[in-house]
């Protein structure tokens, strides 16, 4: 990838991707990767733990003041050319390594990438993905587990509650993102935050969750109703279902992630629900809870084999709430192999 991006070396910055290509999951540092030399640059209160997850890279000790390190580590490696990920990095950082830079002898050019080792990890290795089924049957058995214990008049936030002690205590490293309670009217929020809102009778509550296991994450949403369902629940529900059937049955190696969401996107349209499904089918899932590829409008990535994402259509109707049912699929022989198992 260095050659066909015509660069000499990569800096990498993004967390994620910092993991990805070392195993070393402390919380600052940069790799610097070059078809020879593979560098791992942190500070002193992390140099032990480096050495430890990421035997396969030189440790170089590092302080804040880029200007004392960076140069002489750059021309010892003699580089011309050096990429760096433009998403994740500061603009303040940015100008303090090009001011260094300059002053440097010989001369070194900074060339922006985007999305390089993203693309990597879009397609999980067996290991990997091992590892993300792990973390979705802990969040299966949430959703098992909370079915007897929401009932109505608990708060939106007491039962957020209940199910990260669940998924902790069954495992899950830490919760990706906080999890999702939505209740009555504020389930027509696709990210609402949990509230002192007590649940009622009779209305959609979206419960969106995820742990995480070796670093891996898992995202799942399911829309319960306590009590029985009026007649818009019971019509959006089954339109949202159809939808997630018709994208996991069409879903094809190769489809684009535009091609994909269009198929449950039609179901939603005829249903005279287009307007209310705002955001996009899916998203891939690995290290961080959002990666590629992205499934939605826009989107030419092509979905391949290995690669792990989510399948999530939902309807939000402003004053009444929303219903999203979301599972997590694997590309295998050329289909999407439904990894989640928790009942709908
Ligand atoms: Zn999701």
């Amino acid at each position: 990838m260095l050659t066909e991006k015509e660069i000499d070396g990569i800096l990498i910055s993004q967390p994620e991707n910092r993991l990805y290509l070392s195993g070393f999951d402390g919380s600052a540092g940069f790799l610097l990767i070059t078809p020879q030399d593979t560098i791992l640059a942190t500070d002193f209160r992390y140099i032990e733990q480096a050495k430890r997850q990421a035997p396969g890279y030189e440790i170089f000790r590092i302080t804040n003041d880029i200007a004392k390190w960076f140069p002489e580590l750059v021309t010892s490696l003699k580089l011309k050319r050096l990429g760096f990920e433009a998403e994740h990095i500061t603009f303040a950082l940015y100008q303090r390594l090009s001011e260094t830079l300059n002053k440097a002898q010989p001369q070194v050019e900074l060339v922006s990438l985007g999305g390089l080792v993203e693309s990597l990890r879009a397609i999980k290795e067996p290991e990997e993905l091992e590892l993300i089924t792990r973390a979705v049957a802990i969040a299966d058995n949430a959703f098992d587990y909370i079915e007897d214990k929401i009932h109505t008049g608990m708060s939106e936030k007491e039962l957020a509650w209940e199910i990260e002690k669940f998924m902790r205590e069954k495992g899950s490293e830490t919760i990706p993102f906080e999890i999702i309670v939505a209740s009555g009217p504020n389930s027509a929020l696709p990210h609402a935050k949990p509230s002192l809102r007590k649940i009622q009778s009779r209305e959609p509550v979206v419960i969106d969750i995820g742990t995480r296991c070796g670093g891996y994450s898992s995202d799942l949403s399911r829309t319960i109703c306590p009590g029985t369902p009026d007649s818009t629940f019971n019509k959006v529900y089954a339109t949202v279902l159809r939808a997630q059937i018709a994208a996991m049955d069409g879903i094809k190696e190769d489809m684009t992630g535009e091609q994909a969401d269009r198929l449950a996107r039609a179901v939603i349209e005829q249903a005279g629900y287009g307007e209310a499904f705002g955001h996009g089918l899916g998203h891939g899932i690995g290290l961080a809870p959002h990666e590629l590829p992205r499934l939605g409008p826009g989107s030419a990535e092509s979905l391949t084999s290995g690669m792990v994402f989510t399948i999530e259509p939902g309807i939000y109707l402003t004053g009444w709430g929303g219903v999203r049912i979301e599972d997590v699929v694997v590309m295998e022989d050329g289909k999407a192999k439904v990894i989640s198992k928790a009942r709908k």
